[in-house]
């Protein structure tokens, strides 16, 4: 048992908050905390127990210092934006406090797709005897437990791993993002890293493109893009030579982009505008729908997995292991879609097997190093159960 701090309140705060109050056995006392107070008391309102909310920049780690000893907090949720991320693990290095995030960091202004910033905490966490496991959401998070689980239980050797992604719900907007919009714009028209052959690899964003037969949905033309966990499963799934991570797309959301991108609305270095600075793409995030109001307008399923190509026992073999999850049903738990609840929900498990003791391990951890049992055990009970198919 323990206190909680979430930090972030948009549509993956949502989710954490309400989980965490549907979990009060484990977490004793609840706040949430974000640049504003606005969304978290609108948050609060929702549920149906009692949440605390404070306002905290934490771009700034003395404030998350301070508020984490105010609250006496034991574990932290960092759902804000991947730019906070450094901030908050030296705010819980310095106070002992166990962290858990769902992203890899990044700079305003430049893309770092590179986890050393945030492993260099490995030390100070053991000495401070706190758990730190990071990009814990669905894909990067569940995808790398599913890792974790095929290579203890399934193979003697897995080759390959193709993390495949399709979310074929309907917002009814012509152009939204399901999540926070800089973020998934950055990730989409990033180049492409890969893991081929032993090697990493650049390609240009949106040029790979293959058919991948989704459970539950059927046929889809999915992309490859660049993803934060082909960077760790790379590094930590023993002699796998191919690392690759697959999204799909509509037509009209690619065409949607293709312009924006054209006309420099995607921009990410400021640009003069009647003598001040602005930056297109954070002024084209005021312009979209704010992912977290997306929850009641959208329908449908997404299904999200990895296809694992190795051996066992001396033969090949080709598994599948995914979830389906129903835009509906994540919204009558917890107000929200589907993408904000598997981000979320795998957090809350996370901070959950923290406090029970079953990975509270002093370090920082991706989620492929720690035991999946666990995981795998509760993930299921928690809204997001998996299956196995044999290819
Ligand atoms: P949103 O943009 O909807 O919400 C982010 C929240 O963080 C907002 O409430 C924002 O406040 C707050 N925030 C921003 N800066 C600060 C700051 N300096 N101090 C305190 N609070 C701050 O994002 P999402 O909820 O959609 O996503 C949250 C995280 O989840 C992101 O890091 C995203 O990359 C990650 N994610 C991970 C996925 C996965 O599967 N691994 C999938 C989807 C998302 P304000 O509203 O005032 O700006």
């Amino acid at each position: 048992m323990g206190n909680i701090l979430i930090i972030g309140a948009g549509g993956v705060g949502r989710v954490v908050a309400h989980k965490c109050a549907q979990h009060r056995d484990v977490f004793t006392d609840i706040c949430l905390a974000s640049r504003t107070m606005e969304k978290s008391e609108a948050i609060a309102r929702e549920i149906d127990a009692e949440v605390r909310t404070a306002v905290v920049d934490a771009d700034e780690a003395n404030a998350v210092v301070e508020l984490i000893r105010e609250r006496n907090v034991h574990v932290l949720i960092n759902v804000a934006s991947p730019y906070q991320n450094l901030a908050i693990m030296e705010a819980c290095a310095q106070t002992g406090v166990h962290y858990v995030d769902t992203s890899l960091d990044d700079e305003r202004d430049r893309i770092k797709y590179d986890y050393a910033d945030q492993w260099a905490f490995h030390e100070r966490f053991q000495a401070a005897g706190a758990t730190g496991v990071l990009s814990i959401g669905f894909d990067p998070g569940v995808v790398n437990v599913y890792c974790a689980h095929a290579q203890k239980h399934l193979f003697d050797l897995i080759e390959t791993i193709d993390i495949i992604d399709c979310n074929d719900g309907d917002h009814g907007y012509e152009f939204a993002t399901n999540f926070d919009p800089e973020t998934n714009i950055r990730e989409i028209l990033a180049d492409v890293i890969t893991f081929e052959d032993g090697e990493f690899k650049t390609t240009k964003a949106l040029e790979s493109c293959r058919q991948f037969d989704f459970p539950g949905i059927g046929l889809r033309d999915a992309y490859l893009m660049t993803h934060e966990e082909v960077l760790s499963i790379a590094k930590f799934i023993p002699d796998v030579r191919n690392v690759r991570f697959w999204m799909t797309f509509t037509e009209k959301y690619l065409r949607h982009l293709r312009v924006l991108e054209n006309i420099g609305m995607t921009l990410i270095e400021p640009v003069v505008y009647e003598g001040r600075e602005i930056v297109p793409l954070q002024f084209l995030k005021h312009l979209l729908p704010d992912p977290a109001t997306l929850g009641p307008r959208t329908k449908g399923k997404t299904c999200i997995g990895c296809l694992f190509e190795g051996q066992k026992d001396g033969r090949p073999r080709k598994v599948l292991i995914y979830n389906n999850c129903q835009h509906e049903t994540c919204y009558a738990d917890v107000q929200s879609q589907a993408v904000s609840y598997t981000t979320g929900v795998p957090a809350v498990l996370t901070a959950r097997l923290i406090l029970s003791g079953d990975w509270a391990i002093p370090g920082v951890y991706n989620p492929e190093q720690l035991d999946p049992d666990p995981f795998m055990n509760g993930i299921g009970r928690m809204g997001l159960p998996w299956k196995v198919r044999e290819e």
